[in-house]
């Protein structure tokens, strides 16, 4: 085993999006794929009572990806084309499959005590999935396996880990996507392919990636070789752990939609303008 060491550290941008949603961003869609096959990460926190009404994400497209929101605290209505809707609560996971095309609104809400905390990672598809069939994989948080060992507590969405699966399946990147929190004075070691592209978001506390000390609000970028990670804290800290295998395809990003072509994205674009979007 070989401990990876980092490549470097992203201190997130603050953001609006939808329809003035203030958020950070770690990494967006671009042409050069650095971190395929991952394409976006956001972390929504609206903690502060100035900041008004959340005002959400109203209907809006995807094509070619895979969206993957988790919500720490207060939850996200959403309503889409096909006729899915539901509220994503604190703790869930929704993993949304868009294949060839899905229109959805995502309208954050506070909990009880005016807090929203969430995530939402884009997945990229390999060329033979953009244009699959959606789907939906609704997680509740009762079903998200806790790992608890020497002061690690593991909630696990994707991948595996000493034997247990989390309960999103089949998915193209096989990813590992797990929230993991140290208690102060523990150590966390986990095993990750060579090769996958792998990243730490840390959102509370501070510890010492690959005997580097990093400090919330950070995103970690692990250099490919090496197959383990090594995490160490003195005082606690809780991160996002995110790995995955590139498909080392071309992409060329517009907006909501991540095609492999400059031509598809333009079909696509023919498509929502003329009502032929929604197969
Ligand atoms: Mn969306």
């Amino acid at each position: 085993m070989t401990n990876r060491t980092i490549s470097h550290i992203i201190e997130p941008n603050l953001v609006i999006e939808g329809a003035g949603v203030l958020l950070r961003r770690s990494f967006g869609p671009h042409i050069t794929n650095k971190f395929d096959p991952f394409l976006l990460f956001d972390h929504f926190s609206f903690n502060n009572p100035i900041e008004g009404p959340i005002k959400g994400f109203p209907t809006h497209p995807h094509r070619g990806i895979e969206t993957v929101t988790y919500m720490l605290e207060g939850t996200v209505r959403h309503r889409d084309s096909l006729g899915n809707m539901g509220t994503i609560a604190e703790g869930d996971v929704q993993w949304m499959t868009s294949g060839r095309g899905i229109l959805h609104e995502e309208m954050p809400q506070r909990s009880a005590n005016g807090n929203n905390l969430g995530f939402q990672l884009w997945v990229n598809l390999p060329s033979a999935q953009k244009m699959s069939q959606p789907r939906y994989q609704e997680i509740s948080a009762g079903t998200i396996p806790i790992i608890e060992k020497d002061g690690v507590k593991i909630r696990l969405v994707a991948g595996e880990i000493d034997g247990i699966r989390g309960p999103v399946t089949e998915i193209a990147a096989s990813p590992l996507y797990m929230d993991v929190e140290l208690s102060a004075g523990s150590r966390f070691m986990v095993n990750v392919p060579s090769g996958h592209t792998t990243l730490a978001y840390v959102f509370e506390g501070t510890g010492e990636f690959a005997d580097q000390v990093v400090e919330s609000v950070s995103m970690v970028v692990f250099q490919n070789d090496g197959d383990q990670i090594e995490v160490k804290s003195e005082a606690g800290v809780r991160f996002m752990l995110i790995s995955g295998e590139p498909f080392k395809e071309p992409i060329f990003p517009y907006g909501p939609f991540v095609m492999n072509t400059k031509e598809e994205i333009e079909e696509t674009i023919r498509e929502l303008r003329n009502g032929t979007f929604i197969k």
